[in-house]
């Protein structure tokens, strides 16, 4: 265990990281899949020590850059952990380079003995649609956001 003033060094991507990477690649939105060719040279590390499996991703200098489109979130899914938990995951990306996966709990439901939880699994991932609010043009909202039962 790292104690809470540890900056973690960066490391390659998890076997399960680099799956659920190249799944969101392959089914988000287009701006989105120009981020495919980063996947190989991406380097992260733990982002929050919350318990979340968080990571901030690294990109190296030189590597294919993303479309970057002003928008900082490039992906916007959902999906449920092993245990059952519904959690929601983003992208981030910073001049076209993709600097964060977020993954955080959407309901607080965490199940075990600890706040730790774990990646969603593939086959539970939805990419999550927004449409516009008639009458509030600064608004959105999702359509299909999955629900804990
Ligand atoms: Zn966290």
């Amino acid at each position: 265990m790292n104690s809470k003033n540890d900056i973690e060094p960066l490391r390659s991507l998890s076997k399960e990281e680099y799956e659920l990477l190249r799944w969101m690649f392959e089914h988000g939105l287009e701006d989105l899949r120009t981020f495919r060719p980063q996947l190989e040279s991406i380097r992260a590390a733990r982002s929050c020590k919350c318990g979340c499996p968080s990571i901030r991703l690294d990109v190296p200098v030189g590597a294919p850059q993303g479309k970057d489109a002003g928008e900082t979130i490039v992906g916007d899914f959902a999906g449920k952990t092993q245990r059952g938990e519904l959690v929601g995951v983003l992208l981030f990306q910073k001049a076209g380079r993709l600097i964060e996966l977020e993954v955080y709990s959407v309901d607080g439901q965490i199940k075990g003995d600890s706040s730790e939880f774990g990646l969603p699994l593939i086959e539970s991932m939805t990419l999550i649609v927004w449409e516009p609010i008639p009458g509030r043009p600064e608004a959105k909202k999702s359509t299909n956001f999955p629900k804990n039962e």
